[in-house]
Protein backbone atom coordinates (compact mmCIF):
# COMPACT_ATOMS: atom_id res chain seq x y z
CA UNK A 1 0.00 0.00 0.00
CA UNK A 2 0.85 3.37 -1.16
CA UNK A 3 2.03 5.44 2.09
CA UNK A 4 0.79 9.46 1.91
CA UNK A 5 4.13 10.58 3.40
CA UNK A 6 7.32 9.40 4.25
CA UNK A 7 9.26 11.28 6.89
CA UNK A 8 12.69 11.04 6.49
CA UNK A 9 14.47 11.48 9.85
CA UNK A 10 13.16 11.28 13.27
CA UNK A 11 14.79 14.33 15.12
CA UNK A 12 12.99 17.38 16.71
CA UNK A 13 11.73 18.56 12.81
CA UNK A 14 10.63 14.74 11.69
CA UNK A 15 9.15 13.70 14.73
CA UNK A 16 6.87 16.89 14.94
CA UNK A 17 5.87 16.62 11.62
CA UNK A 18 5.16 12.87 11.42
CA UNK A 19 3.50 13.19 15.20
CA UNK A 20 1.21 16.40 13.33
CA UNK A 21 0.12 15.20 10.13
CA UNK A 22 -0.70 11.57 11.49
CA UNK A 23 -3.27 13.20 14.11
CA UNK A 24 -4.63 14.19 10.75
CA UNK A 25 -5.63 10.53 9.43
CA UNK A 26 -2.48 10.54 7.10
CA UNK A 27 -0.78 7.27 6.54
CA UNK A 28 2.87 8.73 7.98
CA UNK A 29 5.91 6.86 7.77
CA UNK A 30 8.51 7.94 9.78
CA UNK A 31 12.11 6.64 8.83
CA UNK A 32 15.07 7.28 10.98
CA UNK A 33 18.30 5.53 11.03
CA UNK A 34 18.23 5.54 14.86
CA UNK A 35 21.92 4.42 16.41
CA UNK A 36 23.41 8.01 17.13
CA UNK A 37 22.28 10.71 19.84
CA UNK A 38 22.59 14.19 17.94
CA UNK A 39 25.40 16.39 19.25
CA UNK A 40 23.58 18.92 20.52
CA UNK A 41 23.58 21.85 23.54
CA UNK A 42 19.97 20.93 24.54
CA UNK A 43 18.83 24.06 25.49
CA UNK A 44 15.48 24.96 24.77
CA UNK A 45 13.08 28.00 25.58
CA UNK A 46 9.58 28.16 27.36
CA UNK A 47 7.79 28.71 24.07
CA UNK A 48 9.17 25.40 22.92
CA UNK A 49 8.16 23.80 26.28
CA UNK A 50 4.55 24.42 25.68
CA UNK A 51 3.83 24.71 22.38
CA UNK A 52 5.22 21.23 21.49
CA UNK A 53 3.84 19.62 24.96
CA UNK A 54 7.33 18.49 26.84
CA UNK A 55 6.68 17.20 29.76
CA UNK A 56 8.86 18.02 32.88
CA UNK A 57 10.39 14.66 33.31
CA UNK A 58 12.37 15.58 30.16
CA UNK A 59 13.83 18.38 31.34
CA UNK A 60 17.23 17.91 33.00
CA UNK A 61 18.25 21.04 34.06
CA UNK A 62 16.86 24.52 34.37
CA UNK A 63 18.91 27.48 34.02
CA UNK A 64 17.60 30.39 35.64
CA UNK A 65 20.50 32.95 35.12
CA UNK A 66 23.29 33.33 32.33
CA UNK A 67 26.67 34.72 32.04
CA UNK A 68 27.87 36.64 28.93
CA UNK A 69 31.79 36.50 29.12
CA UNK A 70 34.11 39.40 26.89
CA UNK A 71 37.77 38.70 25.50
CA UNK A 72 38.85 40.60 28.79
CA UNK A 73 37.15 37.90 31.05
CA UNK A 74 34.97 40.66 32.04
CA UNK A 75 31.43 39.12 32.76
CA UNK A 76 27.53 40.26 32.89
CA UNK A 77 25.26 37.91 34.92
CA UNK A 78 21.82 38.57 33.55
CA UNK A 79 18.52 36.74 35.42
CA UNK A 80 16.82 34.97 32.43
CA UNK A 81 13.33 35.65 33.72
CA UNK A 82 13.13 39.47 32.20
CA UNK A 83 10.90 38.01 29.73
CA UNK A 84 8.62 36.83 32.97
CA UNK A 85 9.20 33.05 32.28
CA UNK A 86 11.20 31.78 34.44
CA UNK A 87 13.83 29.71 33.16
CA UNK A 88 15.97 27.53 29.81
CA UNK A 89 15.31 24.34 29.85
CA UNK A 90 17.61 21.68 29.36
CA UNK A 91 16.88 18.68 27.66
CA UNK A 92 19.76 15.43 26.46
CA UNK A 93 18.61 14.65 23.00
CA UNK A 94 18.72 10.47 23.48
CA UNK A 95 15.24 10.24 25.76
CA UNK A 96 14.28 13.59 24.08
CA UNK A 97 14.07 12.63 20.56
CA UNK A 98 13.04 9.02 21.15
CA UNK A 99 9.80 10.52 23.63
CA UNK A 100 9.16 12.52 20.50
CA UNK A 101 9.51 9.66 18.14
CA UNK A 102 7.48 7.39 20.36
CA UNK A 103 4.46 10.25 20.55
CA UNK A 104 4.76 10.09 16.57
CA UNK A 105 3.98 6.49 16.86
CA UNK A 106 1.47 7.49 19.40
CA UNK A 107 -0.44 9.63 17.04
CA UNK A 108 -0.53 6.88 13.98
CA UNK A 109 3.16 7.02 12.77
CA UNK A 110 4.63 3.93 11.51
CA UNK A 111 8.02 3.71 12.31
CA UNK A 112 10.92 2.44 10.31
CA UNK A 113 14.49 2.05 11.35
CA UNK A 114 17.28 2.25 8.20
CA UNK A 115 18.93 4.78 6.29
CA UNK A 116 18.03 6.89 3.58
CA UNK A 117 19.21 6.49 0.50
CA UNK A 118 17.42 8.50 -2.80
CA UNK A 119 13.98 9.44 -4.07
CA UNK A 120 13.29 6.94 -7.35
CA UNK A 121 10.35 6.94 -9.41
CA UNK A 122 7.59 4.35 -10.35
CA UNK A 123 6.23 4.49 -13.79
CA UNK A 124 3.07 6.26 -12.33
CA UNK A 125 5.07 8.60 -11.39
CA UNK A 126 5.02 8.54 -7.62
CA UNK A 127 8.38 8.73 -5.38
CA UNK A 128 10.00 6.03 -3.88
CA UNK A 129 11.73 6.66 -0.65
CA UNK A 130 14.97 3.89 -0.94
CA UNK A 131 16.36 2.76 1.97
CA UNK A 132 19.08 0.59 3.78
CA UNK A 133 17.54 -1.66 6.88
CA UNK A 134 19.74 -2.27 10.00
CA UNK A 135 20.22 -5.57 8.28
CA UNK A 136 21.67 -3.75 5.50
CA UNK A 137 18.72 -4.85 2.88
CA UNK A 138 17.60 -2.22 0.21
CA UNK A 139 14.24 -1.14 0.76
CA UNK A 140 11.46 0.68 -1.02
CA UNK A 141 8.57 3.05 0.43
CA UNK A 142 6.31 4.13 -2.60
CA UNK A 143 4.42 7.11 -1.04
CA UNK A 144 2.66 10.21 -2.29
CA UNK A 145 4.71 12.93 -0.31
CA UNK A 146 8.12 12.85 1.22
CA UNK A 147 9.43 14.90 3.89
CA UNK A 148 13.04 15.67 4.29
CA UNK A 149 14.35 16.08 7.80
CA UNK A 150 17.04 14.15 7.76
CA UNK A 151 19.66 17.03 9.31
CA UNK A 152 22.27 19.28 7.96
CA UNK A 153 24.02 17.12 5.89
CA UNK A 154 19.98 16.13 4.00
CA UNK A 155 20.06 13.24 1.42
CA UNK A 156 16.48 14.14 0.78
CA UNK A 157 17.56 17.59 -0.17
CA UNK A 158 20.55 16.49 -2.48
CA UNK A 159 18.37 13.72 -3.83
CA UNK A 160 14.95 15.61 -4.59
CA UNK A 161 17.17 19.00 -4.88
CA UNK A 162 20.24 18.22 -7.30
CA UNK A 163 22.54 21.17 -7.95
CA UNK A 164 21.29 23.07 -5.14
CA UNK A 165 23.99 24.01 -2.60
CA UNK A 166 23.33 23.55 1.03
CA UNK A 167 23.16 26.66 2.98
CA UNK A 168 26.70 28.17 4.53
CA UNK A 169 27.69 26.44 8.05
CA UNK A 170 29.46 26.29 11.42
CA UNK A 171 30.89 23.28 12.62
CA UNK A 172 30.17 22.64 16.12
CA UNK A 173 31.69 20.32 18.94
CA UNK A 174 30.79 19.89 22.40
CA UNK A 175 32.46 17.51 25.29
CA UNK A 176 29.54 16.05 27.63
CA UNK A 177 31.61 15.98 30.83
CA UNK A 178 30.73 14.61 34.68
CA UNK A 179 29.29 17.65 36.97
CA UNK A 180 31.74 17.88 39.58
CA UNK A 181 30.54 18.97 43.02
CA UNK A 182 29.74 22.72 43.53
CA UNK A 183 29.29 23.17 40.13
CA UNK A 184 26.60 25.72 39.61
CA UNK A 185 23.47 23.58 37.66
CA UNK A 186 21.62 27.02 36.82
CA UNK A 187 23.74 28.86 35.27
CA UNK A 188 24.23 28.74 31.51
CA UNK A 189 27.44 30.50 30.41
CA UNK A 190 28.11 31.83 26.95
CA UNK A 191 31.84 32.90 25.59
CA UNK A 192 32.29 35.30 23.53
CA UNK A 193 36.19 34.85 22.63
CA UNK A 194 38.02 35.01 19.49
CA UNK A 195 40.22 31.86 21.12
CA UNK A 196 37.40 30.18 21.78
CA UNK A 197 35.77 30.99 18.49
CA UNK A 198 36.88 33.29 15.47
CA UNK A 199 32.81 33.65 14.12
CA UNK A 200 30.96 32.34 16.89
CA UNK A 201 30.88 31.86 20.49
CA UNK A 202 31.99 29.02 23.11
CA UNK A 203 29.34 27.43 25.85
CA UNK A 204 29.03 25.61 28.98
CA UNK A 205 25.47 24.54 29.91
CA UNK A 206 24.52 22.37 32.91
CA UNK A 207 22.29 19.13 32.36
CA UNK A 208 22.24 18.16 35.81
CA UNK A 209 24.47 15.33 36.21
CA UNK A 210 26.38 16.50 33.21
CA UNK A 211 27.46 19.34 31.24
CA UNK A 212 27.70 20.55 27.50
CA UNK A 213 31.04 22.68 26.66
CA UNK A 214 31.03 23.53 23.14
CA UNK A 215 32.26 25.66 20.45
CA UNK A 216 31.36 26.78 17.00
CA UNK A 217 33.07 27.93 14.02
CA UNK A 218 32.76 27.91 10.48
CA UNK A 219 36.56 28.70 9.84
CA UNK A 220 38.63 25.67 8.31
CA UNK A 221 41.06 24.35 10.18
CA UNK A 222 40.00 26.18 13.74
CA UNK A 223 41.60 23.82 16.43
CA UNK A 224 38.07 23.14 18.34
CA UNK A 225 38.83 20.07 20.32
CA UNK A 226 41.78 23.07 21.64
CA UNK A 227 39.27 25.45 22.22
CA UNK A 228 37.24 23.05 24.30
CA UNK A 229 40.15 22.61 26.22
CA UNK A 230 40.87 26.10 27.40
CA UNK A 231 36.73 26.22 27.89
CA UNK A 232 36.56 23.49 30.26
CA UNK A 233 40.05 24.85 32.42
CA UNK A 234 38.36 28.38 32.71
CA UNK A 235 35.13 26.92 33.36
CA UNK A 236 36.61 24.68 36.56
CA UNK A 237 35.90 21.27 34.18
CA UNK A 238 39.31 20.43 33.12
CA UNK A 239 39.26 17.46 35.59
CA UNK A 240 35.39 16.58 34.74
CA UNK A 241 35.51 12.90 33.21
CA UNK A 242 34.24 12.97 29.71
CA UNK A 243 30.92 11.48 29.15
CA UNK A 244 31.00 11.77 25.05
CA UNK A 245 33.14 13.48 22.37
CA UNK A 246 31.12 14.86 19.45
CA UNK A 247 30.81 17.23 16.95
CA UNK A 248 27.85 18.38 13.96
CA UNK A 249 27.51 20.81 11.45
CA UNK A 250 24.87 23.92 11.97
CA UNK A 251 23.38 25.24 8.89
CA UNK A 252 23.22 29.47 9.33
CA UNK A 253 20.55 30.85 6.85
CA UNK A 254 16.85 28.88 5.94
CA UNK A 255 16.96 27.81 2.05
CA UNK A 256 15.32 29.84 -0.33
CA UNK A 257 13.31 27.09 -1.04
CA UNK A 258 11.78 24.04 1.06
CA UNK A 259 10.08 22.19 -1.69
CA UNK A 260 10.53 20.77 -5.17
CA UNK A 261 7.32 22.35 -6.32
CA UNK A 262 6.18 18.28 -6.91
CA UNK A 263 5.67 16.14 -3.57
CA UNK A 264 9.06 17.01 -1.25
CA UNK A 265 9.41 19.44 1.69
CA UNK A 266 12.72 19.94 3.12
CA UNK A 267 12.49 21.35 7.50
CA UNK A 268 14.72 21.54 10.18
CA UNK A 269 18.41 21.60 9.53
CA UNK A 270 17.91 20.00 6.12
CA UNK A 271 16.07 23.38 5.51
CA UNK A 272 18.32 25.49 6.76
CA UNK A 273 16.58 26.76 10.08
CA UNK A 274 18.82 27.53 12.80
CA UNK A 275 18.73 31.41 13.91
CA UNK A 276 21.82 32.79 13.30
CA UNK A 277 24.14 34.33 16.07
CA UNK A 278 22.55 31.97 18.87
CA UNK A 279 22.84 28.36 16.67
CA UNK A 280 19.28 27.72 18.04
CA UNK A 281 17.63 25.06 16.19
CA UNK A 282 15.54 22.66 18.42
CA UNK A 283 12.35 24.73 18.52
CA UNK A 284 12.73 25.88 14.59
CA UNK A 285 13.35 22.33 13.56
CA UNK A 286 9.57 21.86 15.62
CA UNK A 287 8.05 25.30 14.32
CA UNK A 288 8.87 24.18 11.06
CA UNK A 289 7.96 20.65 11.11
CA UNK A 290 4.53 21.87 12.28
CA UNK A 291 4.27 23.80 9.33
CA UNK A 292 5.06 21.34 7.06
CA UNK A 293 2.47 19.09 8.31
CA UNK A 294 -0.35 21.80 7.31
CA UNK A 295 1.79 22.27 4.13
CA UNK A 296 1.66 18.37 3.59
CA UNK A 297 -2.12 17.79 4.70
CA UNK A 298 -3.48 20.40 2.26
CA UNK A 299 -1.28 18.94 -0.72
CA UNK A 300 -2.69 15.23 0.04
CA UNK A 301 -6.52 16.96 0.46
CA UNK A 302 -6.10 19.17 -2.91
CA UNK A 303 -3.10 17.73 -4.82
CA UNK A 304 -2.28 21.13 -5.55
CA UNK A 305 1.45 21.01 -4.81
CA UNK A 306 1.83 24.73 -4.38
CA UNK A 307 0.56 24.17 -1.08
CA UNK A 308 4.04 22.85 0.01
CA UNK A 309 5.70 26.62 -0.24
CA UNK A 310 2.88 27.47 2.09
CA UNK A 311 5.01 25.74 4.98
CA UNK A 312 8.11 28.07 4.25
CA UNK A 313 6.13 30.96 3.90
CA UNK A 314 4.13 30.84 7.41
CA UNK A 315 7.35 29.89 8.74
CA UNK A 316 9.43 32.90 7.87
CA UNK A 317 6.45 35.23 8.69
CA UNK A 318 6.86 34.46 11.99
CA UNK A 319 10.44 34.25 12.52
CA UNK A 320 11.87 36.00 9.25
CA UNK A 321 12.36 38.89 11.49
CA UNK A 322 13.99 37.57 14.42
CA UNK A 323 16.79 36.13 12.05
CA UNK A 324 17.18 38.41 10.00
CA UNK A 325 18.08 40.77 13.26
CA UNK A 326 20.11 37.90 15.22
CA UNK A 327 22.05 37.50 11.16
CA UNK A 328 23.09 41.31 11.79
CA UNK A 329 23.86 40.81 14.86
CA UNK A 330 26.37 38.32 14.26
CA UNK A 331 27.88 40.36 11.20
CA UNK A 332 28.59 43.12 13.34
CA UNK A 333 29.38 41.96 16.88
CA UNK A 334 31.39 38.46 16.04
CA UNK A 335 33.76 39.81 14.73
CA UNK A 336 36.69 40.62 16.66
CA UNK A 337 37.13 40.65 19.80
CA UNK A 338 37.36 44.66 20.41
CA UNK A 339 33.75 44.51 18.91
CA UNK A 340 33.03 41.70 21.40
CA UNK A 341 33.81 43.08 24.55
CA UNK A 342 31.46 45.73 23.14
CA UNK A 343 28.48 43.54 22.89
CA UNK A 344 29.10 41.90 26.04
CA UNK A 345 29.10 45.29 27.94
CA UNK A 346 25.77 45.79 25.80
CA UNK A 347 24.18 43.17 27.14
CA UNK A 348 24.45 44.49 31.63
CA UNK A 349 21.70 47.24 29.82
CA UNK A 350 18.61 46.74 31.04
CA UNK A 351 16.85 47.96 27.61
CA UNK A 352 18.64 45.17 25.70
CA UNK A 353 17.94 42.70 28.33
CA UNK A 354 14.25 43.72 27.87
CA UNK A 355 14.69 42.82 24.45
CA UNK A 356 16.70 39.66 24.16
CA UNK A 357 14.83 37.25 26.52
CA UNK A 358 11.41 38.31 25.27
CA UNK A 359 12.66 37.33 21.99
CA UNK A 360 14.42 34.07 23.17
CA UNK A 361 12.26 32.64 25.68
CA UNK A 362 9.02 33.39 23.62
CA UNK A 363 9.44 34.04 20.30
CA UNK A 364 8.14 37.15 20.19
CA UNK A 365 9.68 40.38 19.66
CA UNK A 366 8.13 43.35 22.16
CA UNK A 367 6.95 46.63 20.26
CA UNK A 368 5.31 47.49 23.63
CA UNK A 369 8.26 50.26 24.19
CA UNK A 370 9.33 51.91 21.52
CA UNK A 371 11.21 54.43 23.47
CA UNK A 372 13.39 51.38 24.95
CA UNK A 373 14.15 50.72 20.89
CA UNK A 374 15.15 54.21 20.72
CA UNK A 375 17.76 53.91 23.65
CA UNK A 376 19.11 50.68 22.12
CA UNK A 377 19.56 51.91 18.92
CA UNK A 378 21.22 55.23 20.01
CA UNK A 379 23.37 53.08 22.73
CA UNK A 380 24.07 50.48 19.45
CA UNK A 381 25.31 53.18 17.50
CA UNK A 382 27.76 54.38 19.99
CA UNK A 383 28.92 51.27 20.52
CA UNK A 384 29.54 51.10 16.76
CA UNK A 385 31.24 54.30 16.49
CA UNK A 386 33.34 53.65 19.54
CA UNK A 387 34.03 50.41 17.68
CA UNK A 388 34.67 51.47 14.15
C1 LIG B 1 27.03 20.81 18.97
C2 LIG B 1 25.65 21.41 18.73
C3 LIG B 1 25.02 22.08 19.77
C4 LIG B 1 23.73 22.60 19.58
N1 LIG B 1 23.08 23.18 20.64
C5 LIG B 1 21.80 23.61 20.50
C6 LIG B 1 21.08 24.10 21.62
O1 LIG B 1 21.58 24.16 22.75
N2 LIG B 1 19.78 24.49 21.42
C7 LIG B 1 19.19 24.43 20.21
O2 LIG B 1 18.01 24.81 20.08
N3 LIG B 1 19.85 23.95 19.13
C8 LIG B 1 21.12 23.52 19.25
N4 LIG B 1 21.78 22.98 18.17
C9 LIG B 1 21.07 22.88 16.89
C10 LIG B 1 20.09 21.70 16.93
O3 LIG B 1 20.74 20.55 17.42
C11 LIG B 1 19.51 21.41 15.54
O4 LIG B 1 19.14 22.62 14.92
C12 LIG B 1 18.30 20.48 15.61
O5 LIG B 1 18.68 19.23 16.14
C13 LIG B 1 17.67 20.29 14.23
O6 LIG B 1 16.68 19.29 14.29
P1 LIG B 1 16.32 18.42 12.99
O7 LIG B 1 15.24 17.49 13.40
O8 LIG B 1 16.13 19.30 11.84
O9 LIG B 1 17.67 17.61 12.66
P2 LIG B 1 18.47 16.56 13.55
O10 LIG B 1 18.26 16.80 14.97
O11 LIG B 1 19.86 16.56 13.00
O12 LIG B 1 17.76 15.17 13.21
C14 LIG B 1 17.95 14.54 11.99
C15 LIG B 1 17.47 13.11 12.12
O13 LIG B 1 17.58 12.51 10.85
C16 LIG B 1 18.15 11.23 10.98
N5 LIG B 1 18.86 10.96 9.74
C17 LIG B 1 19.91 11.63 9.20
N6 LIG B 1 20.27 11.07 8.03
C18 LIG B 1 19.43 10.03 7.81
C19 LIG B 1 19.30 9.06 6.79
N7 LIG B 1 20.13 9.06 5.72
N8 LIG B 1 18.34 8.14 6.89
C20 LIG B 1 17.51 8.11 7.96
N9 LIG B 1 17.57 9.01 8.96
C21 LIG B 1 18.53 9.94 8.90
C22 LIG B 1 19.08 11.31 12.19
O14 LIG B 1 19.24 10.05 12.78
C23 LIG B 1 18.31 12.29 13.10
O15 LIG B 1 17.45 11.61 13.98
C24 LIG B 1 23.08 22.47 18.33
C25 LIG B 1 23.74 21.79 17.28
C26 LIG B 1 25.01 21.27 17.48
C27 LIG B 1 25.68 20.51 16.36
Amino acid sequence: MIADCVVVGGGPAGATAAADLAATGARVMLLDRGGRIKPCGGAIPPRLIADFAIPDRLLVGRAVAARMVAPSAAAVDMAVDRGGDGFVGMVDRGPFDEWLRTRAAGAGAERRTGSFERIERDDAGWAVVVYRDAEGTERRLPTRAVIGADGARSRVAASAMPGVAPPPQVFAYHEIVETPPGFDRTRCDVFYQGALSPDFYGWVFPHGDTVSVGVGSARKGFALRAAVDRLRAESGLAAAPVVRREGAPIPLKPRKRWDNGRDTLLIGDAAGVVAPASGEGIYYAMASGREAAGAMAALLATGDARALAGARTRFMRAHGRVFWILGVMQHFWYRDDRRRERFVAMCDDRDVQRLIWPAYMNKRIVYAAPLAYLRIFMKDMRHLVQTA
